[in-house]
């Protein structure tokens, strides 16, 4: 989605122009400073929040809170937002610690040398996790930086392949134009960002109806000598399989290529280790140079927070690390943000230290397990499950409907998007959208199991498909085709919808942009 604001054009200085307004607002300087009756009982509360120029009074603080949290009362309920990977949990311990660090500005390693401290012990705890060589000389170990997400991640590993192919071109004497990176076409939507904005080639593996991974074989075929690495997506966001990351390795290993692979462990990276920990994705991998993993999805951190791990130093170019210097050290900064919070740095390292790697097994092991009984449970109602089961793939569920034949085609008049639809006014957000390009006939639903969707949420979940699935087949053809119509119109969540800025609203250059869908699938 674009969330680019327009400025309201509207004329709102000749709004308040008139005597009356102006008293008003006097009147409402005064009750600021005694403000004494209650905030429903004000005038605040029979008038709109500003929302196009900036006020030119303050109101009171109890006024201004209340407001503004009555008016998200509308956004979606996140315990029941099964469309996202996104922590949407910690304990009160975690919470306190991340609240009273909301002052601190991670980037002032001078004033808050702990918080960066803290820092490098998350990346040396991550770094092990990953399998990095250790115990090599010093300087040549594995290196790795906070984030703010994936994303901000899969920017820098991006640049520092990058970085590295063009410094080997130059030196040996060759051309440094048309980089390109081999990819699958299900990859999350920074990918292309990255290519888009560092003007890299994208060259696309594309899904077939049933492989929803890449094709190892391809993936090597395509690369030549202007590939600067190969992503593989260790849990897509489509079906959350993982793609065979070792096949690639072992395929170029075969050939003798010395393409590096830069792993997408954005949410299996802190799933993966505890529930598969023989499946070789990692730096156990040869081609592995790089790897991130987004601390905010199963590293069950509040959102704002992901990491990055090279394998060593030399897969790092020098040129792209700035020092800064704190408490006459230096401290290696390579980040595209200069300041940010430092509350999520510490929030992962609560988790990483209360858990143990004890507790992320338990509580993964328990996502798997929910996971299996959802998808058994969606089975016995008919639905085609698309995921995988026993922790093959990420603790989500995505189906689908029975295919049907022929004649009978005219019998079932719902699809995924009116069953999402359903279950959005029962105040579940379940994400319909069709699969990668290539296959976007392929409709489905996905339910990403996070630690808060316990076995009884699920019962709940599964009792209320049961009576969406009866109330759509009740329902007369004609009046589905209506409702769906008129979401497809008027859907908040769609890129078409009114809050996005008209310009952007029907991007179509992106492989997300083109496929349909009634939620981001991230
Ligand atoms: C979520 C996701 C991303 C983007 O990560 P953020 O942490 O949201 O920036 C990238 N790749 C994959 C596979 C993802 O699931």
């Amino acid at each position: 989605m674009v969330h680019l604001a327009e400025i309201n054009h509207a004329d709102v200085s000749t709004k308040h122009v008139d005597k009356a307004a102006k008293k008003a607002v006097l009147q409402l300087a005064n009750d600021q400073d005694n403000f004494t009756t209650s905030v429903y009982g004000s005038r605040f509360a029979t008038s709109d929040l500003p929302r196009d120029e900036m006020p030119e009074q303050e109101m009171p603080r109890e006024v201004a809170y209340r407001m503004i949290k009555d008016e998200l009362s509308l956004d979606g309920n996140p315990m029941l937002n099964l469309a996202s990977f996104v922590t949407t949990y910690m304990e009160d311990e975690a919470e306190k610690l991340m609240t009273e660090s909301f002052s601190k500005n991670f980037i002032d390693y001078e004033e808050y040398p702990q918080s960066a401290d803290i820092q490098n012990r998350c990346v040396s705890m991550i770094g092990r996790l990953f399998n990095a060589p250790v115990g090599l000389e010093k300087g040549n170990g594995a290196v790795g930086t906070s984030c703010v997400g994936s994303s901000e991640a899969i920017m820098l590993g991006v640049l520092a392949m990058k970085r590295v192919w063009k410094n080997r071109r130059k030196a040996e004497g060759k051309s440094t134009e048309n980089p390109n990176i081999v990819m699958s076409s299900a990859v999350q939507v920074c990918w292309e960002k990255a290519t888009r904005y560092f003007e890299i080639d994208e060259k696309l593996v594309y899904c077939t109806p049933d492989r929803f991974v890449i094709d190892p074989e391809e993936v090597v075929n395509l690369v030549d000598e202007n590939t600067i690495g190969i992503c593989c997506i260790l849990g897509t966001t489509y079906t959350g399989e993982y793609e065979d990351v070792k096949a690639v390795n072992d395929l170029l290993e075969e050939r003798g290529l010395n393409t590096p692979i830069h792993v997408d462990a954005a949410s299996g990276g802190f799933v993966a280790p505890f529930v598969v920990p023989d499946l070789e994705w990692d730096f156990r991998l040869k081609h592995v140079v790089s790897i991130n993993v987004s601390g905010h999805k199963y590293g069950l951190v509040y959102p704002g927070v992901g990491w990055v791990v090279w394998r060593s130093a030399d897969f790092l170019p020098q040129e792209l690390v700035f020092n800064i210097n704190y408490l006459g050290a230096d401290q290696a900064s390579f980040t595209l943000n200069f300041s940010k919070g430092a509350s999520q740095v510490i929030g992962q390292y609560y988790q990483l230290i209360r858990l143990g790697k004890h507790g992320y097994r338990a509580i993964m092991s328990n996502l798997i397990r929910t996971a299996d009984y959802l998808s058994n449970s969606l089975e016995n109602l008919g639905y085609v499950i698309m995921s995988k089961k026993s922790g093959e793939g990420l603790p989500l569920v995505a189906f689908r409907l029975p295919d049907i034949k022929g004649e009978d085609e005219e019998e079932r008049s719902y699809d995924e998007f009116a069953l999402a639809h359903q279950l959005r006014v029962r105040g579940w957000v379940v994400p319909a959208y069709t699969m990668a390009p290539h296959t976007e006939k392929l409709k489905m639903l996905r339910v990403v199991v996070r630690e808060d969707f316990s076995w009884s949420r699920c019962d709940a979940l599964i009792a209320d498909i049961k009576l969406c699935m009866t109330y759509l087949e009740a329902m007369d053809k004609e009046a589905i085709r209506k409702t769906q119509e008129f979401v497809r119109m008027h859907n908040m969540t769609s890129s078409r919808a009114e809050h996005n800025h008209p310009k952007f609203r029907n991007e179509t250059h992106s492989i997300q942009g083109k496929t349909d869908k009634t939620h981001a699938i991230c």
